[in-house]
């Protein structure tokens, strides 16, 4: 049965951490879905409930989970307390964590410890293969799209959907969830649903669940209404269903006056010198022409906007190639690279040396890629941990 579409969309709305779970343990894949992480969008989480709600009589081959993400922060209608959680998932603190040894200071760090533990008994509990999506909304009006570390299993699975898929955010930004979830080697990314608390948002994400479900081999094709489901998304993102890259990033604090110009869409083109915003009482104009990704028009945040550009075919297929030759092994051979640390997870690049090792050639071999001052780079293997042979029998990866 369908639920009623929902006319207007509550600000505050109130959750348990299992918002609901459907199918039999051990029996199939994992799809573990996660809305509300950040507390001003509920979205995500109403679609989860309508959808549990639509399939609490259908048989499912595997296990269907719903997850609150910041449940006390969506209670009272609000982005987050004190910390975002979406950026709590560092290296810091969940080596803290793993080892038992991580103190919540404030609610949204209590948040993050409940969720570990919840997604811990649910690894512990199945036996996969898993899949995480993380569902949100944004401050500007957009076509619904994909947030996707750049691996090549993450890439092969996103590929399914009839979307805009943005590659390597989790450059720019310090400990979102998909990422953690990523380099434990798991198909884990975003899905931005539309704008916050439009009612558009809902039918996007229901639309994106479905589909995830199908996917996974949760559902069959006739069970979930497939092609009414692909149409609103692809509809939606006419010609834009490709990889696209973020190159740069306008990053603000919390002192900065920063005013983005009334009517920019996500994915919206800018031209040459176009006036675009005003930071700190002065003009901001594009020093060329590109396209304008995730405008901030809310007060919190500290990403003003991204610039994006899609990516050629071409590098899709050579980076598959340089990945799978494993070229990336001789790095530390090289002048001007060195291990990070003894488990030899990072590399530390320094450009004065080592100046062939450019961002988009890294990117090319797998490695996301962080500055450090003007002439380091940290480097991180995105495919070290791949999961490849827990998937590589599953319908979707042929
Ligand atoms: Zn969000």
């Amino acid at each position: 049965m369908r639920e009623q579409v929902i006319k207007e969309v509550p600000k505050a709305i109130h959750i348990n951490r299992i918002i609901g779970k459907l199918g039999t343990e051990n029996t199939g894949p994992t799809c573990i879905f996660f809305g509300g992480v950040h507390g001003n969008e509920p979205s995500g989480v109403i679609a989860l409930q309508q959808v549990l709600k639509e399939l609490e009589k259908v048989k499912i081959h595997g296990s269907f989970y719903a997850i609150g993400g910041n449940i006390s922060a969506l209670a009272n209608g609000e982005r987050y307390h004190e910390k975002d959680l979406n950026r709590l998932w560092t290296e810091k603190i969940m080596t803290k964590l793993e080892g038992g040894e991580f103190q919540a200071e404030n609610e949204d760090e209590r948040e993050l410890i409940q969720i570990y533990d919840t997604i811990k008994n649910i690894l512990n509990s199945e036996k996969g293969p898993f899949y995480f999506f993380d569902l949100h909304t944004t401050s500007s009006k957009t076509t619904p799209f994909i947030t996707v570390n750049d691996s090549i299993l993450n890439r092969k699975f996103t590929e399914l959907y009839p979307l805009p898929l943005i590659l390597g955010i989790e450059e720019y930004l310090d400990g979102p969830m998909l990422s953690y979830y990523n380099e434990k080697g798991f198909i884990s990314f975003g899905f931005e649903g539309g704008e916050h608390y439009s009612t558009e948002a809902i039918e996007n994400h229901k639309a994106f669940i479905y589909l995830s479900l199908h996917f996974c081999g949760l559902l069959d094709e006739e069970q979930i209404n497939f092609e009414e489901h692909h149409n609103l998304l692809a509809q939606q993102s006419q010609g834009m269903a490709h990889f696209y890259e973020i190159y740069e990033r306008f990053e603000i604090n919390e002192k900065d006056q920063f005013k983005m110009k009334e009517g920019y869409k996500n994915f919206q083109r800018v031209r040459k010198n176009e006036l675009i915003a005003e930071f700190n009482g002065k003009e901001i104009k594009m020093k060329e022409a590109s396209m304008i990704f995730m405008p901030l028009y809310q007060s919190r945040g500290n990403d003003a906007y991204f610039l994006i550009k899609k990516t050629a075919e071409f590098f899709l297929k050579l980076s598959i190639l340089l990945r799978q030759l494993k070229i990336d092994r001789i790095l530390p051979l090289l002048p001007g690279v060195l291990w990070c640390t003894d488990r030899k997870e990072k590399m530390l690049v320094d450009l004065k040396i080592a100046r062939f090792l450019t961002k988009p050639f890294l990117h090319l071999l797998g490695y996301r890629a962080r500055q450090m001052g003007e002439d380091a780079l940290i480097i991180k293997n995105r495919e070290a941990n791949s999961r490849k042979s827990e998937y590589k029998n599953e319908g979707w990866y042929k």
